[in-house]
Order: structure tokens, then C-alpha cells, then sequence
């Protein structure tokens, strides 16, 4: 795939905002208790290489990503770090994490079976790495009955493996209703009593744990995704506990500038015509880039102004209604901030019928990265 370089749009990403939401996170916790930075989906779109490696450098205590290739791409960049993969790797590709010492989320027996026969056939030279997952109400992955946890965890005596962590997830830590968390709760704790002894990670809480459930938190690890990257895991239904920065701004410049006539119309379907002269910029931004057609008729930032964006957004360009004539390469924010007006992910997810993690993750790669230290 093109990675785009040579082109007016980018995605710029202030790594010391990202450094401040951890510090913020860390200060909140008691001490001792270490972060995980979820770097999976290319750091939530700011670009995983460059992200773990700064948070590295900032002493963070581990990466999480969602699959075995993600947390390949960091170990061949260099990164030293422990590296877990969140979702279940085939048993097939586990010698791989093991000789590279990626850590996996592992959540039945049947797998540890498997990757016994499989370690032994091969043979692999170093112990693979466990984090046993937990469910406790997520309905995702991970083991429900203690019987089956006691008998994963006694699989693990075996060197092929080294039981490093056990996890669990919540679904419903970002909401003001806190009966279903506290179920999981308790459910967290049953399955805890069946582990004959805990492993040196234990780890329960995201983002919206690590904000609002502080007092919830057991275990010694905080796996730190939106929060990081400055924005409120709800979106806006509870106030965040930390001082967050977002961390990531997408702007472009403008590539073309004309005067439309009274009566003329812009883009696919002409859904838009002029009822006056006036102005209009072409933006080379499109639904390719992860800019939602849904954005169609919203605003972008100008010179620290909202404009609206007229007819429809195409693929690799959308138009905007300018103030008045402006020159060809003016910079426009798409998101982000611009003198006193922002635009933030949580708005666009606001429109578009999103969250603001998906407007991240959409971002795509024919974006480039600029980083600002
Ligand atoms: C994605 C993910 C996280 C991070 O979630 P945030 O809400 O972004 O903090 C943590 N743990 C698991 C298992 C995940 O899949």
C-alpha cells in the first residue's frame, strides 16, 4: 500500500500530550501500580511504532496490542518491552510470539493442549508467555468456569509456557450505572479464589476503570487505551477524572480555490448549489482517508473559524464555503484545535453515530504522520 508523503494532509500527533495522560493516569494510582499502553490499531491511528517507542523512552511498564502481527511490527522496531496481545492468536502462530518473546492472551484449555503438542513437535526454544483472560461479563473471550481456569493454570506449570498474567475486561465501566461493573466485580474476585497462585501481572482495568473505578482496581496493572490518547472513554456522558489532552489533530491544506456563481453546484450528486456567489475551497481530504461521508454539510476550522463543508464529501477531496477569497495552501483543521475553536474526535463521533475511538481508528494510513515531540 502507498503511504502517502508527498501531499497536504496529515495527521499530526503531540507525543507529550500522550506522555501527560499517562503521568495524569499515574499520579491517580496508588503506587507501584504500573501501565500498560494500548498501542493496538496503530495506536488508535496515531501510529504504533512511533508511539511505543516514546513511551518506552517514558518508562511505560508494558504494550498491549489486538493481534500477534501488531506486536511483531513493535519487537522488529526494537521495542524491549513486554508486548501482549489482547485477542486469541491461532495456536499454529503461538511458537512465533514465543521466540519472540510476545506475550499471549490464552482462554482454554484446549489451546494450552494444543500448543503443548505443537511446542514440543517443532521445537521452540524459549517458554510462551500467558495471560490467561478472564471473563467475567465482557462475553468476548476468556474463561467463565473456575474449574477450567484451575486446570489452565496447572497446564502452565509446564516450561513450554510462563504463566506471566492473568485479565479481565469490562463492558460497561464508561457508564454512570454501576450494577453490571460491580457484577463483574465480584465475578473478577470468584474466578481469582480458583488460580492457585497469582501470576506476577494482574490486571483488570481500561481506561474507564482506571478514571472512574479507581477504588474497584485489584491487581497491579492499568491497560491505558483512549485515555492516553486524551479523549473520554464515554464520549461526553461523565466528566473525566484525569486532565486529558488529545494528542491528535488532522489538518490539510487548501489545493484549490475558485468563485462559484449563484445557481452553480459542487459534487457528486449536485446536492449543493449556490443561492449567492461565493467562495469555495477544494480540501484534499476524502472518505478514503477515513473522513466520513457522513460529514457531509459539517465544518472544518479556517483561520480559527468553523466553515461549513457544501455538497458531498467524495473519496480523496470534499469543498468548503470560505469566509471570503483565501489562497490556495491556507491550512484547514478537520480536527483539532484552531486559535479558540476545536473540532474533537467526540464531535465527529457525535455526528457521524460513532465513538471517538472509530473516528481515530479510521484514520487511514495514506494519511501521513507528523510527529511533534
Ligand atoms: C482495547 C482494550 C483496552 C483499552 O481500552 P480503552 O477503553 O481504550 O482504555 C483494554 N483492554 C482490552 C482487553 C482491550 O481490548
Amino acid at each position: 500500500m502507498v503511504i502517502a508523503k508527498l501531499r497536504d494532509a496529515q495527521v499530526e500527533v503531540n507525543l507529550a500530550a500522550i506522555r501527560h495522560n499517562v503521568a495524569a493516569q499515574r499520579q491517580a494510582l496508588p503506587s507501584g501500580n504500573r501501565i500498560f499502553g494500548v498501542v493496538k490499531a496503530n495506536a488508535y491511528g496515531h501510529g504504533a511504532v512511533a508511539v511505543a517507542q516514546d513511551l518506552s523512552s517514558a518508562g511505560i511498564d508494558g504494550l498491549c496490542v489486538a493481534t500477534l502481527d501488531e506486536g511483531l511490527e513493535l519487537r522488529q522496531a526494537g521495542l524491549g518491552e513486554l508486548i501482549l496481545v489482547l485477542g486469541i492468536t491461532p495456536v499454529q502462530y503461538a511458537g512465533i510470539a514465543a521466540e519472540n518473546e510476545i506475550s499471549l492472551t490464552v482462554g482454554d484449555v484446549e489451546w494450552l493442549k494444543a500448543y503443548q503438542q505443537l511446542a514440543k513437535a517443532v521445537p521452540v526454544t524459549k517458554p510462551l508467555k500467558v495471560h490467561l483472560g478472564l471473563d467475567t461479563g465482557m462475553g468476548r473471550i476468556g474463561f467463565t468456569d473456575p474449574k477450567l481456569l484451575k486446570q489452565a493454570a496447572n497446564l502452565l506449570d509446564d516450561p513450554v509456557f510462563e504463566f506471566e498474567g492473568c485479565f479481565t475486561h469490562f463492558a460497561t465501566a464508561d457508564e454512570a450505572q454501576d450494577t453490571y461493573f460491580q457484577h463483574q466485580v465480584e465475578r473478577w474476585h470468584e474466578l481469582l479464589d480458583a488460580l492457585p497462585a497469582l501470576p506476577p501481572y494482574v490486571h483488570m482495568a481500561n481506561s474507564a476503570t482506571g478514571m472512574w473505578h479507581p477504588d474497584a482496581i485489584t491487581g497491579n496493572t492499568v491497560r491505558m487505551g483512549i485515555s492516553m490518547y486524551g479523549l473520554n472513554p464515554s464520549g461526553t456522558a461523565i466528566q473525566p477524572t484525569l486532565d486529558l489532552q488529545p494528542a491528535l489533530a488532522v489538518t490539510a491544506r487548501l489545493t484549490f480555490v475558485k468563485e462559484l456563481k449563484t445557481g452553480q453546484s459542487v459534487s457528486y450528486g449536485a446536492t449543493y448549489t449556490a443561492n449567492q456567489d461565493e467562495w469555495i475551497g477544494t480540501i484534499p481530504v476524502g472518505y478514503a482517508d477515513g473522513y466520513a461521508r457522513q460529514l457531509s454539510g459539517y465544518q472544518v476550522l479556517i483561520n480559527g473559524q468553523r466553515c461549513d463543508l457544501v455538497g458531498r464529501v467524495c473519496m480523496d477531496q470534499m469543498m468548503v464555503r470560505l469566509p471570503g477569497e483565501v489562497p490556495v495552501g491556507t491550512k484547514v483543521t478537520l480536527l483539532g484545535r484552531d486559535g479558540n475553536e476545536e473540532i474533537t474526535a467526540t464531535e465527529l463521533a457525535d455526528q457521524t453515530g460513532t465513538i471517538n475511538y472509530e473516528i481515530l481508528t479510521s484514520l487511514s494510513p495514506r494519511l501521513k504522520r507528523i510527529y511533534k515531540a
